[in-house]
């Protein structure tokens, strides 16, 4: 199984990294073909303008849209988070509108370019994800089928996930975070082998077992 990573700008190689620790074949893709056979993509921190122009450039947008089509999952990191959104505070039009979320670019101001927090996020467990913001966004709204994953302390919401869609407004690869990439390549297994637990094509043995 391969997992892709955008590697048109930004924090890239670091996730790359990331699923090398935990035994992942990551692929770097800067083209549409680069998509074919990923079982999942990873969008990285950056710079999310410059990353609009370049997937617009080299014609990424209909392929990654495909790819979430399947049901493969996708997980954005802080500029990716924005490539994922569906709205963008102050008007600019979205790139990858996958999430129903209302996001905010550089929300939390010069004062505090970048800052470091522990979260709670059950889904990946008791243990507090250690969180890394750079010039990060906020979502400030979300829609009924999305979930929220993690809030700061003042409860401003930083990790959501919408079906295939996660998306989270730091950077768990900057931290030696392993759990949100442990997951999407869970789902990306998942996905490639629909099984136990899927509720799509129920695995025989679950089938008896829901009979008894
Ligand atoms: N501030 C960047 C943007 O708006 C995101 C920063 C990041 O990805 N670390 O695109």
């Amino acid at each position: 199984m391969k997992i892709g990573v955008l590697a048109l700008q930004g924090a890239f190689r670091e996730h790359l990294e990331t699923l090398d620790a935990i035994g992942v074949e990551g692929v770097p893709v800067r083209l549409p073909e680069d998509l074919e056979g990923v079982s999942g993509l990873i969008l990285p921190g950056g710079e999310s303008t410059t990353m609009r122009h370049l997937i617009e450039r080299w014609d990424l947008a209909g392929p990654i849209l495909d790819l979430a089509a399947t049901g493969a999952p996708l997980f954005g990191t802080c500029a990716g988070m924005i490539v994922l959104s569906r709205e963008i505070v102050g008007g600019e039009a979205p790139v990858l509108p996958l999430l129903d979320v209302i996001v905010e670019r550089n929300a939390f101001g010069r004062q505090l370019d970048s800052f470091e927090a522990e979260l709670s996020v059950p889904v990946l467990g008791d243990t507090l994800v250690h969180a890394v913001f750079i010039r990060a966004p906020v979502i400030e709204s979300v829609g009924a089928d999305v979930d929220i994953l993690g809030r700061l302390e003042d409860g401003r919401i930083v990790a959501v996930r919408e079906r295939n869609v996660i998306a989270t407004a730091f950077h768990p690869e900057l931290a030696g975070e392993t759990r949100f990439h442990r997951l999407v390549a869970a789902m990306a297994s998942e996905h490639d082998d629909p099984g136990e637990g899927s509720g799509r094509r129920p695995h025989p043995t679950r089938r008896a077992r829901n009979a008894t």
